[in-house]
C-alpha cells in the first residue's frame, strides 16, 4: 500500500480518538439526526459509527476512500468559504491505511445499499447489502499494521479518556444531533437532541452547572462582516473546584485558540479571581473568510484575520457582562 498515505494518516490519526472524531465530523456533515458510536478496547479493536444521514451512493463508495477525494469542495476558492466540518478529503483514505475499515451506506433514495471493506489500504469488490438509510463505518484493530503507532495506544481507560472528549465536544457542537457512545456493551452516553447549548451542557456535565451558568451575547459589526459571540461562562464567584471546562465553537466546530483563552483569564483576573478555571462554553459565529482553518490537519486550530478584534469583543463582552451581573 501506499507510503504518502501511510504518512498522511499518521498526521490525523494519531489514536482511536482520531478515528472517532473524523467519523463523527463526517456523519455531521452527512446531515444526521442522529449518530451512535460503539467502542470495544478503548477502541484499538473497534470503533464503529452510525449515522442516519444522507448515505454514500454505491458508485461513489470507492471515491470516498480515495486520498484527496472530498464532496465538499468544488474547487479551490471553496477552502476559504469551508462550511462543513470536513473538507480534505483524507481522513477516510488515511484510516483505510491503517486499520480494517467496513463502510456500509445507502442513501434513502436508494433500494439497495453497498459494502466496501479495506483491509490496510486494499481494497475489496464493493457488494450490495441490505441496510438501514445512513452510513456505518468499522474500523477494526487500528494500526494492525504499523506497529510503532500501535506501540504508542494506552491504557483502554486513557484512550477512552480522549473518546469521551471527542464526543463531548462533538456534540456540544451539535446539540440538535442525538448521539450515543457505547463502550464494552455498556452506554457511556445518551445525548438526545435538545434545541440550544445549555441544555447539552446539562446532558454533559449536569444541570446543576447548567443551570448556574451566565449568558453572553455580543455582535461586532463592519460593513457585511459580522462577528457574533454567544454562550455561557460560570459565575465567577462560584468555585468549581479544577474543573478545566473550556470549550470555543467557532462556525460549528469546537477549536483551541489560547488568545481566547487569555482573555478568559483576563476577565476573571479584573475581578480579582485568580487561580480559579474559568468555565466557557462559547460560540463564535463569522463569515468563513475572516479565518483560515486549514492550517492544522485535525482542525483544532486556526488562524484567525484579525484575532485582536476576536479578542477585545470577547474581553469587552465578559467585562460588561460580570459587571452588570450580581455576582
Ligand atoms: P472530507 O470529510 O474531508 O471530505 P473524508 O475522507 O472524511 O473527507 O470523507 C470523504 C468523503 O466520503 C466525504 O467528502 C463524503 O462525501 C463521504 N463520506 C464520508 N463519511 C460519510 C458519511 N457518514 N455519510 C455520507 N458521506 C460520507
Ligand atoms: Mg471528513
Amino acid at each position: 500500500s501506499n507510503v504518502v498515505n501511510k504518512i498522511a494518516a499518521g498526521e490525523v490519526i494519531e489514536r482511536p480518538a482520531s478515528v472517532v472524531k473524523e467519523l463523527v465530523e463526517n456523519s455531521v456533515d452527512s446531515g444526521a439526526t442522529r449518530i451512535d458510536v460503539t467502542i470495544e478496547q478503548g477502541g484499538v479493536e473497534l470503533v464503529r459509527v452510525t449515522d442516519n444521514g444522507c448515505g454514500i451512493a454505491a458508485d461513489q463508495l470507492q471515491l470516498a476512500v480515495a486520498s484527496h477525494a472530498t464532496s465538499k469542495i468544488a474547487d479551490a476558492d471553496d477552502l476559504f468559504r469551508v462550511g462543513t466540518l470536513g473538507f480534505r478529503g483524507e481522513a477516510l483514505a488515511s484510516i483505510a491505511e491503517v486499520s480494517r475499515l467496513v463502510l456500509r451506506s445507502r442513501p434513502a433514495d436508494c433500494e439497495a445499499g453497498a459494502e466496501l471493506e479495506i483491509v490496510g489500504g486494499r481494497a475489496e469488490p464493493i457488494r450490495p447489502v441490505g441496510c438501514p438509510a445512513g452510513t456505518t463505518i468499522e474500523i477494526r484493530q487500528l494500526f494492525f499494521n504499523t506497529p510503532v503507532r500501535h506501540k504508542f495506544m494506552r491504557t483502554t481507560q486513557t484512550e477512552m479518556g480522549h473518546i469521551t472528549e471527542a464526543i463531548t465536544r462533538l456534540a456540544l457542537a451539535a446539540p440538535h444531533v442525538h448521539f450515543s457512545l457505547t463502550h464494552g456493551g455498556r452506554l457511556v452516553h445518551d445525548l438526545p437532541p435538545v434545541s440550544n447549548l445549555r441544555e447539552r451542557i446539562g446532558s454533559l456535565f449536569g444541570a446543576e452547572l447548567a443551570d448556574g451558568l451566565i449568558e453572553i451575547e455580543s455582535a461586532d459589526e463592519h460593513g457585511d462582516q459580522q462577528i457574533r459571540l454567544s454562550g455561557y461562562v460560570a459565575n465567577p464567584s462560584h468555585s468549581r473546584g479544577n474543573n478545566r471546562l473550556q470549550y470555543l465553537i467557532l462556525n460549528g466546530r469546537v477549536i483551541r485558540d489560547r488568545s481566547l483563552q487569555h482573555a478568559l483569564g483576563e476577565a476573571y483576573r479584573g475581578l480579582l479571581l485568580t487561580g480559579r478555571y474559568p468555565i466557557c462554553f462559547l460560540n463564535l459565529e463569522l463569515s468563513p473568510s475572516l479565518v483560515d482553518v486549514n492550517v492544522h490537519p485535525t482542525k483544532l486550530e486556526v488562524r484567525f484575520q484579525d484575532g485582536g478584534r476576536i479578542y477585545s469583543q470577547l474581553l469587552g463582552t465578559l467585562r460588561s457582562k460580570f459587571l452588570s451581573t450580581d455576582l
